[in-house]
């Protein structure tokens, strides 16, 4: 694990071994002329386009659950698949990074890099990455969202979903959003990386294999969002240089 926590060495260390840390990362310009097709639904995220990314996938399974021995990268799709769901129904566009179990590029940089381009191609305001946490003590659980530091608007977001997720899922232990240095963090819109849960843990693997479960945390992640654009904050489309 590289040393993305920058000195915050209080905090526990468990997140999935497979992201990258992307101190140094570029950060791929923007297309300069981009077209947002219609919504077709209207809500509260009509005029929204959010990039959904389902972590790992292909030969790259990210964390193992404990005691099922199910990938990582399969639940993520699922969750994915069901924020997809949620979101559209509340007028948002939604890009998927993937929705089966492929990977761009076995070089986990490039896999990420070309995941991102999506974004940056479909105009995305706004970008979730989901995965699922492990760590070796099993007692750890509970949903936490991570924002890139120094970008206030994500970390708004992450706080949004964050709050979302503790109120909906009403985990055992809450945890606080909280900064991290992440490859798939770095497109200038407001971007979040949640950790739905611990794989790692019993009680919090059972749930999150279950189908209600997912959509329960998808709903979450819908509602964190949905009061993040309640806040008006958000600059659609706007260009930083
Ligand atoms: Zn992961």
């Amino acid at each position: 694990m590289k040393t993305w926590w920058k000195g915050r060495k209080y905090i526990l260390a468990a997140v999935c071994l497979c992201l990258l840390a992307g101190a140094a990362a570029p950060r791929p310009a923007r297309p300069a002329v981009p077209a947002k097709p219609a919504q077709q639904t209207d809500g509260p995220l009509t005029g929204y386009t959010v990039l959904v990314d389902a972590g790992h996938g292909g030969t790259d399974g990210g964390a193992k659950a404990r005691d099922s021995g199910v990938w990582e990268k399969d639940i993520n799709l699922k969750v994915a698949a069901a924020l997809k769901e949620a979101l559209e129904q509340s007028g948002a566009r939604v890009i998927m990074t993937r929705e089966t179990d492929m990977e761009y590029s076995r070089g986990k940089r490039e896999d990420l890099t070309a995941r991102l381009n999506l974004g940056q191609q479909g105009n995305a305001d706004l970008l979730v990455s989901v995965h699922m946490n492990e760590y070796r003590s099993r007692s750890e659980s509970g949903p936490q969202v991570f924002y890139r530091a120094g970008e206030a608007r994500s970390r708004l977001l992450a706080g949004t979903i964050q709050q979302a997720m503790i109120q909906a899922l009403k985990p055992a232990k809450e945890r606080a959003a909280m900064a991290g240095d992440y490859f798939m963090l770095s497109l200038s819109i407001p971007s979040v990386l949640v950790e739905c849960g611990f794989l790692s843990n019993a009680a919090e693997e059972k749930l999150l294999l279950t189908e209600d479960y997912q959509r329960r945390v998808a709903q979450a992640i819908r509602d964190g969002i949905v009061e993040y654009a309640s806040l008006q904050i958000v600059e659609t489309g706007a260009e930083e240089s």
